[in-house]
């Protein structure tokens, strides 16, 4: 069977695998993100042991923290860039794999990455337009639309969209985004839950008004979002949802979105247009077979 490598290269940890999907994950590794030399060096490290011990991996997919340059056509291409990531800046992530594995490589953001995954194994199998939405210490997009994930002259960072701010948001919070202060990423993300209440969202107590706010704001992003790009179906995960929260959300989004698409005027449609995704933490690093993959 076709086998792959697959880094799912995440702003804290590393996930390293052999396989071809869900039900053939063959070897798995995990290490915590360090400096770039030495956490490059382990991936490379663990390909170089697949190898030894035989294995014959067609090409290399990498699903990437970010921002990443995806045009190839520029010298910086496969560069981490502006991250705040200290000592990840202007990275040359591709090319340090590339040449330390011999692999063919290729390379996405990590919620693209995800999105492709839940498209062929997951929640969105068999879908021509969808959103897969991360809410963990960041909010991340990948669009998947008109069969083909959505780029233009740099990935889509949807995450940093402005919104229009809660009439509750406690007076002096300026959001935690370090490049827009009250972007949603600013407002919404675990970082801005943590930065803001002190807290994390499921260590308050369901009255708190953390959730309605945190409702709000993603009710309405993912409202704004469904407008501007018309997906069939929206797929939300990440550290900071569960079942009560994605409930709120959809109460939410129903209200604003008002009955103006009409194949989604009536709740129990919101509820199967906005889901979980199916493949759950593993979705990052079956994304990055997926990237690989879609090399053949
Ligand atoms: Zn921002």
């Amino acid at each position: 069977m076709a086998c792959y490598g697959g880094i799912e290269a995440g702003g804290s940890r590393f996930v390293c695998a052999i396989g071809s999907g869900p039900d053939d994950l063959q070897t798995v590794v995990e290490f915590p993100t360090r400096r770039p030399a030495e956490t490059i060096a382990d991936a490379v490290a663990f390909f170089d042991r697949q190898h030894g011990e035989g294995a014959q991996l067609l090409a290399l997919g990498v699903g990437a923290f970010g921002p990443i340059e995806l045009d190839p056509g520029r010298p910086d291409f496969g560069y981490i860039t502006s991250t705040p990531k200290p000592g990840w800046q202007d990275v040359d992530l591709v090319g340090e794999l590339a040449r330390g594995t011999g692999l063919p490589l290729r390379i996405d953001t990590d919620v693209n990455a995800a999105a492709r995954a839940e498209r062929l194994w997951g929640a969105a199998r068999g879908l021509e337009h969808f959103l897969y939405v991360t809410v963990g210490t960041g909010i991340g997009v990948g669009a998947y639309l008109g069969g083909r994930i959505l780029h233009g002259a740099h990935h889509p960072e949807m995450g940093h969209v402005l919104l229009p701010i809660d009439p509750e948001e406690p007076e002096g919070f300026d959001g935690s985004c370090p490049y827009h202060g009250r972007c949603a990423e600013g407002l919404a993300s675990g970082s801005a839950l943590v930065a803001r209440w002190g807290d994390r969202l499921d260590s308050l107590p369901e009255e708190h008004p953390a959730w309605r706010m945190e409702a709000n704001y993603l009710g309405t992003f993912l409202a704004g979002l469904a407008l501007v790009l018309q997906p069939q179906r929206i797929l939300v995960g990440g550290g900071v949802m569960n079942a009560v929260l994605l409930d709120m959300v959809r109460d939410v989004l129903a209200a604003r979105l008002g009955g103006y698409r009409r194949t989604l005027a009536a709740r129990k449609e919101i509820d199967r247009f906005l889901v979980m995704p199916g493949l759950g933490p593993r979705a990052g690093l079956l994304g990055a077979l997926a990237v690989a993959r879609a090399m053949d």
